[in-house]
């Protein structure tokens, strides 16, 4: 009841497409039914998660903050929500996303953008009072970050306890690190995709936004686990309940710093809070040391050609067909999909279908997509060699600054932005972003642990020792 009032109160910040009202509390009601008949309980029993509009749940809307899907009602649930259930959770409602998780602000969608409810904090308020230049306060908010942001946004404003986001270039991390949450990626695999409407199948990852480590571990543990429905789900082995040691050794780890991840755009601010991180862990015995990640400046243009390609034939599905928005034109099929696709689809996702049909033309294949194919293998070997030479854990930030103002943001494009917002995310397999410290603007900072593919664990228990 609590947090469907909050919902309430905290409409304005525009974090939910849906709020699944009479779903929580009829799960709410049998979860105290379990409770007070002295049944088993599940992981989750009675806790209230939201879920990014992007994964589908049976008999609720799922738009992906499209018109193409607005009305959409799946017949199924995404594994992962249908395991959430299982273990009890309420569904608290679906969450706001840039189009087609397409963004890094999550300021793109159908239903407008979201707004970052540290914009309200009475230190922020302060501060931009201070500053003669601040726009009045209607307009003057700031993102969430994205393209998860909604999810970020209904954690951070105690809507929910925990939230689904999805991760394929940094959507759960980067709106994390602007609110002041725990944003993990887990190791592609791990979670099953099944449900979730893809972005980039080979990069897509559900993704955990909580408001400590622990509560990760814990859905995390909800989640994982190999599923018939998703073919590259693995069977790795996941130790249930899925728990992190409450005192970590990090004396015998040995921390690396990419030193590629040092770019003229990180702000002092940031910089100077991942050194302090750096000192922390070796003032702990742990071993600190540079690495090099060699092709990282190769990883936002490679990212832009496989995510576009893989965009182009997964958005083919969306033809007035089968399911979503069909436009009224009816003279030829063509003219009917052509329609259907330009009322459907914002320029965002069309620049993307483009794009990636561009690179998918015969004579463009072999010199885009498949060398783009190579690149990204030399980018995950960067990873994996510097692993293989005894580092445990690397740490970078996970966002250039703080959040920024809207009115800000939006003077470049989301092509722009995305390639920028980014750059320390978009390369990482499996990373944990957590909450550090406040800017002097009293805006939260997060950095971002990368480990170890299926590693997870090992990664947790280094972020929740750090926290
Ligand atoms: N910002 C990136 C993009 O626009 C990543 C999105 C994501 O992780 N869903 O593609």
């Amino acid at each position: 009841q609590k947090c469907l009032s909050l919902i309430k109160k905290t409409k304005f910040l525009n974090a939910y497409i849906t709020v699944s009202e009479e779903v929580a509390l009829k799960q709410a009601e049998e979860s105290e039914k379990r409770y007070k008949n002295g049944q088993s309980l599940g992981d989750l029993d009675g806790i209230p998660i939201a879920v990014k509009d992007n994964f589908s749940t049976s008999g609720i809307e799922t738009t992906c903050a499209s018109n193409m899907l607005k009305g959409y009602i799946p017949p199924y649930n995404a594994t992962v929500v249908q395991k959430l259930l299982d273990q009890g959770a309420l569904l608290m409602g679906k969450t706001n996303l840039d189009e087609f998780a397409m963004g890094s602000g999550s300021t793109d969608g159908v239903f407008g953008p979201v707004k970052n409810p540290w914009s309200y904090s009475k230190q922020y308020r302060e501060k931009r009072k201070q500053n003669p230049h601040s726009e009045n306060e209607d307009s003057d908010w700031l993102i969430t970050g994205g393209s998860s942001g909604g999810s970020a946004a209904a954690v951070s404003a105690f809507t929910c306890y925990a939230a689904l986001g999805s991760d394929t270039g940094g959507s759960t991390r980067n709106p994390a690190a602007h609110c002041g949450l725990v944003g993990f990626k887990p190791s592609y695999g791990l979670v099953s995709r099944h449900g979730l409407i893809p972005l980039v199948n080979s990069m897509d990852v559900p993704g955990i936004l909580t408001r400590c480590v622990d509560d990760a571990a814990i859905v995390l543990g909800a989640l994982a686990g190999p599923d018939p429905r998703d073919s590259t789900t693995v069977h790795e082995p996941i130790n249930k309940p899925f728990m992190l040691p409450s005192l970590a050794d990090v004396s015998k780890l040995c921390i690396g710093i990419p030193k590629e991840y040092l770019v003229p755009e990180l702000s002092s601010e940031v910089q100077s809070l991942w050194s302090k991180a750096a000192d922390l862990f070796e003032s702990e015995g742990a071993k600190v040391i540079e690495v090099s990640l060699p092709h990282t400046s190769y990883s936002i243009v490679c990212y832009h050609v496989l995510c576009t390609s893989e965009v182009a034939s997964n958005m083919a599905r969306f033809d007035g067909l089968q399911y979503g928005h069909r436009c009224d034109i009816d003279v030829s099929t063509e003219a009917m999909y052509a329609a259907t696709r330009r009322e459907g689809f914002n320029d965002v996702v069309r620049g993307r279908i483009l794009s990636g049909n561009f690179f998918l033309l015969k004579e463009n294949y072999e010199n885009y997509f498949v060398k783009a194919q190579k690149v990204r293998r030399l980018i995950a070997n960067d990873f994996v060699n510097a692993f293989n030479s005894g580092v445990d854990v690397l740490l970078t930030p996970t966002t250039l600054s703080e959040a920024v103002p809207y009115l800000e943001f939006i003077k470049e494009d989301n092509r722009t932005r995305s390639a920028q917002d980014d750059i320390f995310t978009q390369a990482v397999n499996m990373a944990v972003s957590i909450p550090v410290a406040l800017s002097n603007q009293g805006l939260p900072i997060g950095l971002q642990f990368i480990g170890r593919a299926f590693c997870d664990q090992q990664l947790l228990t280094v972020a929740k020792w750090f926290e």
